[in-house]
């Protein structure tokens, strides 16, 4: 497909979308008809079959994270390739893609990707499933593989096992051979979270010490910490000597400036904040971590849960539900 096979007049004249009007809660988000996006060269328009909802939406729609208002939200989403712009060979129209890398926000009827950012979905994968796997997916997998390689045997930490990422981290960890000790924050969420194979789940009230209990006081070599502000100091104190935290999100608020010296005191400690940006750098990580992921999901060694979908005028609700911590697994919107 290196000309462009559809033209401006079979495109749709609109799109619908959510934006952000400015910084705020929920109630900021409107649902507006806009001008359809075109895409450019080496783009692709996808009409949205589902979308990802993740917790970075909710930074940017706050103002925690700067973004430029109105802002419509979402990396993630999967549908059909309605157009393509020139030097597009590796796709061709009709097909079924997924994305964490779009090039417009996906909370959306529309949205255009870079053909390089867009991956083939397998027949087998449904187009819900399609959506819930790429971002969250990704990330528990460059956790586990680049960030902190896990080895069988090893016992690590993760904190709220029943999340969307909590769930597929504890299946790849244990897909991997490793003990998986983990967070939540009601019985009903210990359930989802043994369900989905974490060998010990405790609460978060004095989880250092039921850490150290459960290593025979050698505390764990990783914890991956999403909850940030919470949890932080915790999950320094359960690192066993020369350990790795590895803070990836603040789903409780980011964590303030941080002493150095206290990784020495606390036994030549390692922290790290990785961004999934910085672990799709070429065709080669993205395509490696895709396909291992289509792999565990085929085999069934990972299963995706899909806690709620909303339609997209209720994107809202979608985010006060995430950040009230009244959620498990996924959020998908659907047009
Ligand atoms: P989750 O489904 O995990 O939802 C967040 C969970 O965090 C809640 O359900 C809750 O579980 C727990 N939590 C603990 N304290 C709070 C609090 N004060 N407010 C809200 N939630 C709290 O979300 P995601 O799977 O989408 O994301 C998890 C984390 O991973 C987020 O911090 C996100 O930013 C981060 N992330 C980072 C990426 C990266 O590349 N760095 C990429 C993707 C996600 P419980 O009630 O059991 O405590």
């Amino acid at each position: 497909m290196s000309e462009p096979t559809v033209y401006p007049e079979d495109l749709p004249d609109y799109a619908t979308v959510v934006r952000a009007r400015e910084a705020g809660g929920p109630e900021v988000f409107e649902v507006a008809d806009v001008t359809a996006p075109e895409p450019g060269p080496g783009q692709l328009l996808v009409r949205t079959a589902s979308a990802g909802v993740n917790f970075i939406e909710t930074y940017q729609r706050s103002g925690v994270y700067p973004v430029e208002y109105p802002f419509t939200p979402g990396a993630e989403g999967a549908g059909e390739i309605l157009a393509a712009g020139e030097d597009v060979e590796t796709f061709h129209i009709g097909q079924r893609v997924t994305t964490c890398e779009a090039a417009t926000g996906t909370y959306a009827s529309h949205f255009l990707v870079d053909a390089e950012k867009a991956v083939a979905v397998p027949d087998e994968i449904s187009d819900e499933q399609a959506a819930a796997l790429p971002l969250q997916g990704i990330t528990a997998h460059y956790l586990i593989s680049s960030t902190y390689r896990v080895s069988p045997g090893e016992t690590v930490l993760t904190h709220a096992g029943a999340g969307g990422v909590g769930q597929i981290l504890t299946q790849l960890l244990k897909a991997r051979g490793a003990r998986v000790i983990t967070t939540t924050s009601t019985p009903e969420k210990a359930k989802i979270a043994e369900d989905a194979g974490a060998d010990h789940v405790i609460p978060y009230e004095d989880f250092p010490a039921k850490v150290r209990q459960i290593t025979n006081s050698e505390g764990v070599s990783a914890v991956y910490d999403g909850v940030g502000k919470d949890t932080f100091e915790g999950s320094l104190e359960s690192l066993a000597v020369r350990g790795v935290l590895v803070l990836f999100g603040g789903a409780s608020g980011q964590v303030p400036p941080y002493d150095l010296q206290d990784l020495n005191r606390r036994g030549g400690l390692y922290v790290t904040r990785p961004a999934i940006h910085w672990y799709l750098q070429n065709a080669e990580e993205r395509t490696w971590r895709y396909t291992e992921l289509f792999h565990h999901l085929s085999e069934g060694t990972l299963s995706l849960s899909i806690g709620e979908t909303y339609p997209l005028a209720e994107a809202g609700q979608a985010h006060e539900d995430l950040e009230s911590r009244r959620t498990t697994g996924k959020l998908l919107l659907k047009p």
